[in-house]
């Protein structure tokens, strides 16, 4: 299975999956003529894009995605918040598995300040491996079986919260993103997971070399940072 980040992080989030026969994208948080560089130009590559939730940094260019003919799979939720309905907007609903190409995915709830967010657990038909994704949630409420890969967020630690960062965003972030603590926590159900994808870092609050130290410490995976610019540090 092949992951390339685009881009990470509260200034926006894409990412593509490929198991060498199927393309997609997740998210597509960024603007559509950086996200068609991003694919070498080739839109007819893609087979479709997952969305986890409205919010810009995850969604900006959904309308695009349609008007490229690409179908775009999110909750009815996030599709009425993106104010986005016709053909292209394949609703997804959790527990409802789905196929794109030779991949099976199945959404999840999860809990973030955004209409109906959704996590996704990806499975391929030709690699038989499981890819694990969640973004902008608190904690992930579920544990999936047989999971390779984990892409998650690691948005802030404890350790590493500005002091200055005022009461009503510090109540936010707590619950509406990943920490690395409550991470590291769900890595106790994944002691099988090969390799780790640390997605959506702070630009305040984080540390990703520390960050990657405590993850690669507690499971002996491989992992991977990925850059708010794309790529991964
Ligand atoms: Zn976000
Ligand atoms: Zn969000």
């Amino acid at each position: 299975m092949r992951v390339d980040c685009f881009a990470s992080g509260s200034g926006g989030n894409c990412y593509r999956l490929s198991d060498g026969e199927t393309d997609i994208l997740i998210e597509c948080g960024i603007p559509k003529y950086k996200i068609l560089s991003d694919i070498g130009y080739k839109v007819g590559r893609i087979s479709g894009v997952l969305i986890s939730h409205e919010h810009g940094d995850h969604a900006i260019s959904a309308k695009d995605m349609i008007g490229w003919g690409l179908d775009v799979y999110a909750s009815a939720g996030t599709f009425k918040a993106l104010g986005l309905s016709g053909y292209h907007c394949k609703p997804a609903a959790h527990g409802e598995v789905f196929s794109v190409g030779t991949f099976s995915i199945c959404p999840f709830d999860v809990q973030h300040d955004a209409a109906e967010p959704l996590g996704f657990v990806i499975t391929s038909r030709v690699t038989r491996e499981r890819v694990l994704f969640f973004t902008d949630t608190y904690y992930v409420k579920y544990v999936f079986r047989d999971v390779d890969i984990i892409m998650g967020e690691c948005n802030y630690s404890l350790k590493t919260l500005r002091d200055d960062l005022p009461m009503n965003r510090r109540d936010r972030l707590f619950e509406s993103h990943m920490s690395l603590e409550h991470f590291l926590d769900l890595l106790d159900s994944y002691p099988q997971v090969k390799k780790i994808y640390l997605l959506h870092l702070s630009d305040d609050n984080s540390d990703a070399e520390m960050f990657r130290r405590e993850v690669q410490k507690k499971t002996g995976a491989q992992v991977y940072v990925c850059a708010a610019q794309g790529g991964f540090t």
